[in-house]
């Protein structure tokens, strides 16, 4: 299609991994909503993550689409459909996927000369898109899947090495340099911050390459952590802009909410919404821990009992672990909360969005995952902060000790995605973070009233003249002044 002078044309590239991939694709369907031709590179696989929303948006006239590519599983020695880093990837596969996706480096970067975007967005995890699009004379703006404070601490550790200091793995240290006089334990720090591995090699091509890029963009909005958004441009030197929630403002109505990740919509009416709207308001939990995580049977065990114990109604997003006694134990488990009413469980994937803003919800059991926090700010919940991996530490700061809308459960160490880890809480401890959260004397002044502030502000955001809203429309008005000066160029006659 042929587009007219100064409107934009763009490529998004998501990662091969479902938890990136979701808020990307909202991003890339908000420019859509605003006028901006999207093409959304992905494999098939990865494609069955999404497709029903580019698909809605499609039929609603905007114009977004995608393009799909094969994996190259034959190449690099995969089953076919193996083609993202997800919680039953095998962990013996992981490095040839990441072989497959330097062989798709060639082939992304074909798409990116023939389809000649006016600009790329691409995930953090693609730090060479950069020099492809300085090839190609066109803006490369970075997706980052964390809020602002985890990438502000991460570089405060990176620069000071406060952990060093401490004697013992368990001894706490202040992060130097941050707004908020902010403590953690080693034992609590990402491996690759610990000391230097592979990832750390990474994590600094991904830091350069964020450098020479145009921006980046993050699923946060200004009064979430206005504080850490001023303080991460500082220290980064580079443009940035916070656009969330992205999955409130890409996801309007009960249609999109339910297409979003691999839900089945039929189990909807008959399942957790009746079970839901049969309970008083802000009465159940909402237990998840994110896309990537599965637990040992040991903590499944405590997990179980302690909100059998707790008195409260619940839901408890929960993945078998491939046989055995664990797998029985949650089939009695759930056969029990069935003939008790007090709790639900969903197998392997929930449609958090829709769960979420149910008025019978009254707080989350959560991992800390940055989408889920931004999702649970947004439909104005507390949290028991239970982080696990990837940047979760950082992001229990954000919602304990800065927001002060979460209790932790007291959570110790830091263990990576694909692993169980040595760490098993406890039963008693569980118990003591939900019957905070819970609790009666909570509802007047404390957590749950600021996160109800905070339900507002990220209302206000997407709104016209909110900070989300101003900040895409300010990134679009930079984007097509960029076009228009390159089309200037090209076509000013030949002194
Ligand atoms: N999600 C969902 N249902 C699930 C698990 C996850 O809808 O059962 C969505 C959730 O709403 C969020 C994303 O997947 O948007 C998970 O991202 P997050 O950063 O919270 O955690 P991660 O999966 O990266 O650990």
């Amino acid at each position: 299609m042929e587009k007219k002078k100064g409107e934009l044309k763009s490529i998004f590239l998501p990662f091969l991994s479902t938890s990136h991939i979701i808020p990307l694709v909202d991003m890339a369907r908000l420019f859509a909503l605003h006028d901006v031709d999207v093409t959304i590179i992905t494999t098939a696989h990865n494609a069955t993550v999404f497709q029903k929303s580019i698909d809605l948006d499609a039929s609603r006239g905007r114009p977004i689409r995608t393009h799909v590519v094969n994996f190259p599983a034959a190449q690099v020695g995969l089953p076919v459909g193996i083609e993202a880093f997800n919680v039953d990837t095998p962990r013996e596969m992981t490095p040839r996927i990441y072989m497959g996706l330097s062989l798709l480096q060639q082939v992304f970067e074909k798409l990116f000369h023939d389809l000649q975007p006016d600009f790329i967005v691409t995930d953090m995890f693609h730090p060479w898109s950069v020099d492809a699009a300085a090839k190609l004379g066109i803006p490369r703006i970075m997706f980052h899947g964390a809020s602002y404070l985890a990438r502000s601490a991460a570089h405060s550790v990176e620069q000071y090495a406060p952990h060093l200091e401490a004697k013992f793995d368990t001894d706490k240290f202040v992060l130097p340099g941050l707004p908020d006089n902010l403590e953690m334990t080693r034992l609590q720090l990402p491996d690759w911050l610990r000391s230097p591995n592979q990832y750390t090699e990474l994590m600094r091509t991904i830091k350069q390459s964020e450098k020479k890029s145009y921006g980046s963009l993050f699923n946060s909005f200004y009064d979430l952590e206005s504080a850490y958004y001023e303080h991460y441009k500082s220290i980064m030197g580079t443009k940035s802009w916070g656009i969330g929630p992205v999955s409130l403002w890409a996801n309007q109505d009960a249609q999109d909410k339910a297409a979003r990740g691999y839900a089945k919509e039929e189990e909807e009416k008959e399942g957790w919404l009746k079970w839901l709207n049969s309970k008083a308001e802000s009465s159940v939990l909402y237990v998840s821990f994110g896309s990537m995580n599965k637990f040992p049977y040991s903590q499944l065990v405590e997990i179980a009992r302690a909100l059998e114990d707790s008195g409260h109604d619940f839901i408890w997003v929960v993945r078998k672990n491939d046989g055995g006694e664990g797998d029985n134990f949650l089939e009695e488990f759930e056969k029990r909360m069935k003939e008790s009413n007090k709790g639900y469980l969903i197998w392997g994937w929930a449609p958090q969005l829709l769960i979420l803003e149910n008025p019978a919800i009254g707080g989350l059991v959560t991992h800390c995952g940055w989408n889920t926090v931004v999702e649970s700010v947004n439909a104005g919940l507390p949290m028991a902060t239970w982080p696990l991996f990837a940047e979760h530490f950082f992001n229990e700061k954000l919602v304990v000790d800065v927001l002060k809308i979460g209790v932790p459960v007291g959570a110790k160490e830091w263990r990576n995605w694909n692993e169980f880890g040595s760490e098993v809480v406890k039963r008693e401890e569980i118990g003591n973070a939900i019957a905070s959260l819970m609790s009666e004397e909570e509802e007047d002044g404390g957590m749950r009233k600021r996160a109800k502030e905070l339900s507002v502000a990220a209302k206000s955001a997407i709104k016209v003249g909110g900070s989300s809203h101003n900040n895409m429309k300010e990134l679009i008005r930079e984007l097509k002044e960029i076009k228009l000066s390159k089309e200037a160029q090209e076509t000013a006659p030949n002194p």
